[in-house]
């Protein structure tokens, strides 16, 4: 709805400029790559330049790419959604890439959870990051596990657990931090959309880590934000009102 559409642009008027600039990159990027893939298939010399050229032109692809995501309007749609469907449906999403990295994800999602009133791809992609997160944090593999139990009346925790290399102490109040990576090919935008996320559903995510034994990731998610006197309890109003 329009009134919805106004309250999501103010929402977002850093993200809009982002995807503005992003945008605007994105366009001779394109053109840059595609003459270097032209000039690499007609010189046949010094071929590895080329290949530093293309994967650094990557690189930007791959940050323009995330930036895109996390600049998205904050167009909320907020619906009531099973949690143990929607992290089973993830987790299917991942188990290639957690095989390839010889991680195993086991779930333990109590049975009896009510359903929740969120935005389905939003928390989707919350716990993609943060299960991607948890399978590159353990190079030689190991086990994932994701619970998820009802708290409170009004609220559900869930957690994801990895048997990783953990979080130095000094690096904890740096996570979300855009930019904010300790990965050699990392963009460091995944934790700062994932707090967006779980702060525009009332929500609060924090971290618990020890260094080369793991690390805890717990969110708090309230069963239905309208009840909390927030801004994203406005935001699920208007959007339940308006279908
Ligand atoms: P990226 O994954 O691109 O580096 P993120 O925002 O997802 O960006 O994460 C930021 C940083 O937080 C990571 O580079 C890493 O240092 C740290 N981190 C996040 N989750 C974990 C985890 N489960 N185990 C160890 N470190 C983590
Ligand atoms: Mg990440």
């Amino acid at each position: 709805s329009e009134e919805l559409m106004i309250k999501s642009e103010k929402l977002s008027v850093v993200g809009q400029l982002a995807a503005g600039v992003a945008h605007e990159i994105r366009n001779p990027l394109t053109a840059l790559k595609g003459f270097v893939q032209l000039l690499q298939s007609n010189v046949h010399t010094k071929d590895e330049y080329f290949n530093i050229m293309l994967s650094e032109l990557d690189r930007i692809e791959l940050i323009i790419n995330e930036l895109l995501i996390l600049a998205k309007p904050v167009d909320v749609q907020f619906q009531f959604h099973d949690l143990k469907v929607l992290i089973e449906t993830v987790v299917a999403l991942l188990r290639t890439q957690a095989i390839l990295s010889n991680v195993q994800i086991a779930t333990d999602c109590d049975p009896a959870l009510p359903a929740v009133l969120c935005d389905e791809n939003r928390l989707k992609q919350v716990l993609v990051n943060l299960l991607k997160n948890a399978i590159e944090a353990m190079p030689r593999g190991g086990q994932i596990v994701v619970q998820a139990r009802q708290e409170d009346d009004r609220t559900i925790l869930i957690r994801v657990i990895d048997e990783g290399m953990g979080i130095p102490e000094d690096s904890l109040p740096r996570l979300g931090e855009p930019f904010f990576t300790t990965k050699e090919k990392g963009v460091g935008l995944g934790l700062t959309m994932s707090y967006q996320i779980i702060e525009s559903h009332g929500g609060q995510m924090h971290f618990e880590s020890e260094v080369g034994a793991g690390t805890t990731v717990e969110i708090l998610l309230p069963i239905d934000p309208r009840a909390a006197n927030n801004r994203a309890a406005v935001d699920a109003e208007v959007s339940c009102q308006s279908k």
